[in-house]
């Protein structure tokens, strides 16, 4: 069946090889084609969107849209193995590319989960577990309504550019060839810890309204933490193993920030970096220069206590 989905992209900023149209449908006929995966029809709203692409959150989640999202990675997972060899899956996916542009995400209901403070814990989008390890999956201009979680995955690419997380983002015990988020804004705590990094990460021009923690992973590439606010109630944590430059550039820490515990076995350079709270620096190793650099930056670079 040809995807009925009437959503259409802005492809400015999509590589040449990603298709300005929906995919969704066409990924599950897919998977039921080669794999023989059966599915219930995929919801459609009153403006002809897709369970995916549609806007509509109580409909949404009236028609499960957590439990597609999680049938939907499920699919991919099948497909990433079949990629690139069997050559639909090729075609649907030009050079790895998944795109799941303009998407809003929800998740599935967990009311029997409590975090520590015995509060419940809302919807949660938990891709735990998922092996895409070919795939890149690209999700431009997305909206993430729900906490969204992921636990020893194996992941090639995933990329966010100009995305909205409304509630936690988690990732850890992962492994990843590339991790980006571009432009992106989060509402809540975002955590990235305890997974390897084989190629770069970029963490740039966003904005942080809950606390950031980036600790105990292993990158074996170039970080970027650039041009990026940090704004938590407590603090940016950063404790992790670099083994290629680091870039700080221009990144405001308007929240206490705690870059401890680290190895930078390159050069990590903190050109107008602003730290506008207390700043911790204990315990971290330098191998090559660190570059505490005002250049543009109005302010200095330290604008209260900074412990070595
Ligand atoms: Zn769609």
């Amino acid at each position: 069946m040809p995807s009925t989905c009437t959503h259409t992209f802005k492809r400015s900023d999509a590589p040449s090889s990603i298709q300005g149209q929906c995919i969704i449908q066409e990924i599950f006929d897919l998977h039921t084609e080669v794999c023989g995966a059966e599915y219930p029809p995929l919801p459609h709203d009153e403006d002809g969107e897709c369970i995916f692409h549609s806007t509509h959150e109580a409909w949404k989640r009236e028609y499960e849209g957590g439990l597609w999202a999680v049938r939907l990675f499920s699919a991919l997972q099948d497909l990433n193995g079949l990629f690139p060899e069997h050559g639909r899956v090729a075609n649907l996916f030009p050079d790895g590319h998944v795109d799941l542009r303009e998407i809003t995400w929800i998740g599935m209901p967990v009311s029997e989960l409590h975090n520590v403070t015995g509060q419940p814990i809302g919807a949660t989008l938990d891709l735990s577990g998922f092996c895409l390890d070919h795939l890149k999956v690209w999700l431009v201009n997305s909206k993430w309504l729900d906490r969204v979680t992921s636990q020893k995955g194996e992941w090639h690419t995933l990329y966010w550019a100009n995305s909205h997380f409304f509630e936690e983002v988690n990732f850890s015990e992962s492994q990843f060839y590339s991790l980006g988020f571009h432009g992106c804004t989060f509402e809540d705590t975002c955590e990235i810890s305890a997974s390897f990094h084989t190629s770069f990460m970029t963490f740039s021009h966003c904005v942080v309204k809950g606390d950031f923690h980036l600790n105990d992973n292993e990158f074996e590439a170039e970080v970027s933490l650039n041009y990026s606010r940090f704004e938590g109630f407590d603090m940016a944590e950063i404790g992790s193993v670099f083994k290629k430059y680091v870039d700080f550039t221009a990144s405001q820490f308007y929240t206490m920030a705690k870059i401890t515990f680290c190895t930078f076995e390159q050069e990590v350079t903190f050109l107008d970096t602003v730290f506008h709270r207390r700043a911790f620096f204990q315990g971290n190793t330098f191998k090559r220069s660190a570059v505490f650099k005002r250049e543009k930056a109005e302010a200095p670079l330290f604008q209260e206590v900074i412990d070595f």
